[in-house]
């Protein structure tokens, strides 16, 4: 049945207690608690597990600075992190070594004092520091600047081993994960879900999660509904293997890295990303205008492959067409040449110790944004049924093993342990839409 991997061997079942869409960490993460709770799961996954963003991602696992209806979340998750390595039974380079935002001026300072202080409300010992705390942190560091953002609990995990390994435990547990077996629709009667439709057969459940990342919009547009979610490029290198320069996931001077276990560097120009002008990219612009602006300095805009891609893919005879839940299976995703050659100099400059750094391996990811720079996370009420795990917004890594137990929770009691209104879909509907309070 999986023409991709070792993983579902087995013909697909006829029926599930829960259907999931998507094998990224939301998926795996949701398909793992499921099982561990006995129910019977079934993940489609219409490329490869991890094979999008969850396998992508810096690997950064931050509780601090973030969007305060996220903390709680993230404060529940580090301690689910804590115990991973235990409870999937693998090294996961998970470490808790603590997050370094350098500040760029005085005025950035003065945000990092707010934010901290909220943090703080939370009971996150986020705080403010000097450039001389700096040195002793990070004695390698050749400029701390006018002073960082510090939060010495934050974690880091590698991104490659996550999502593999709850799969793995998952499938143990009985679930059973389809890869190249996409979802293509989904049965209702009475408004409510009754199967799901993959591309080799129909399950019938009562329960689907949509974890497809960048391609929920596409999901919901195929049920009739609207996701404002919108696509960015954010590109990531792996260095050669570097004398210790710090364990601390650093930010900084233009530049974000971590140094993994091995020497090498997961390093990328600090939060900076593309945008590939394709015709989507207009759609639900409203909802992003006032992100968009905030962002513009980090920010550019490309008519490139994508842009051409996306048109031969709505050609009548291509995937918008013929597969809209499908659309582009395996989406080519160009890094960005000029953020890795700026990253690697930049880091050299920082770094007197990281003479003769080079990239490795490049590659990028599709982040899938909101408006209001938080997910969706939770039941969709014109459908009993769906359950919505999607809208990352470049900081879902982190945060997968929450949202997949809140998602086995809201599939199996009906509602999740810790209060998710903040996250429901409704709210675009409402038009009680914030602005987001973090850059991508
Ligand atoms: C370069 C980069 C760096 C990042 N760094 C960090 C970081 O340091 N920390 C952090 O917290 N976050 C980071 N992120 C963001 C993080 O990776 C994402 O928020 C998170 O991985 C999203 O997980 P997901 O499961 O929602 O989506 P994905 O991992 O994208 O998975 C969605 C899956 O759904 C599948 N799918 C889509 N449509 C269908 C369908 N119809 N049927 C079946 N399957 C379908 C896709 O093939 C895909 O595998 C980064 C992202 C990138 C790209």
């Amino acid at each position: 049945m999986s023409v991709f991997s070792t993983f579902s061997q087995q013909p697909l079942p006829a029926e599930a207690d829960a259907v999931i869409i998507g094998a990224g960490i939301q998926g795996c993460a949701t398909a793992y608690y499921l099982a561990k709770r006995g129910a019977k799961v079934v993940v489609l996954e219409k490329s490869r597990i991890a094979g999008q963003q969850s396998g992508r991602a810096w690997g950064f696992v931050r509780a601090m600075d973030r969007d305060p209806a996220e903390t709680p979340l993230m404060l529940a998750c580090l301690k689910l992190w804590q115990g991973l390595e235990a409870e999937l039974g693998t090294d996961l380079e998970w470490r808790q070594d603590g997050n370094l935002f350098l500040a760029s001026d005085e005025a950035e300072l003065a945000r990092f004092e707010i934010g901290a202080a909220r943090d703080r409300i939370f009971g996150i010992d986020t705080k403010v520091i000097t450039p001389e705390e700096i040195s002793k942190l990070i004695p390698g560091l050749v400029d701390p600047g006018p002073g960082g953002l510090w939060g010495p609990k934050e974690g880091q995990a590698e991104p490659r081993k996550v999502s593999p390994a709850f799969a793995r435990k998952a499938t143990e547990l009985g679930a059973l994960f389809f890869e190249g077996c996409g979802a293509i629709g989904i049965d209702r009667q009475a408004g409510a879900v009754t199967a799901v439709i993959s591309e080799t057969g129909t399950i019938r459940t009562k329960k689907v999660i949509v974890a497809a990342g960048a391609s929920s919009f596409r999901v919901m547009r195929g049920l009739g509904l609207i996701l404002p979610q919108q696509l960015a490029r954010f590109t990531c290198s792996r260095t050669n293997t570097l004398p210790p320069l710090s364990s601390i996931a650093f930010y900084g001077h233009h530049i974000g890295f971590r140094q993994r276990p091995d020497g090498s560097l997961n390093l990328a120009e600090e939060l900076k990303v593309d945008i590939d002008l394709t015709l989507d990219r207009f759609r639900a612009l409203r909802w992003f205008l006032p992100s968009l602006w905030d962002n513009r300095h980090a920010t550019s805009f490309s008519v490139n492959m994508a842009t051409a891609r996306d048109l031969l893919h709505r050609m009548p005879w291509r995937g918008e067409a013929r597969q809209p839940w499908i659309h582009d299976r395996d989406p080519l995703i160009p890094a960005n040449g000029r953020r890795i050659r700026n990253a690697v100099a930049q880091l050299g400059r920082l770094f007197p110790a990281a003479v003769g750094v080079q990239a490795i391996e490049s590659w990028a990811g599709n982040v899938d944004l909101m408006p209001d720079g938080i997910p969706v996370l939770g039941p969709v009420a014109e459908i009993p049924g769906l359950i919505l795990a999607t809208g990352m917004t470049g900081h879902g890594f982190g945060m997968g093993p929450i949202v997949g137990k809140l998602m086995s929770e809201i599939a199996l009691d009906g509602k999740p342990s810790i209060d998710l209104h903040a996250f429901r879909f409704s709210r675009y509907a409402e038009g009680k839409v914030g602005r987001s309070t973090t850059h991508y």
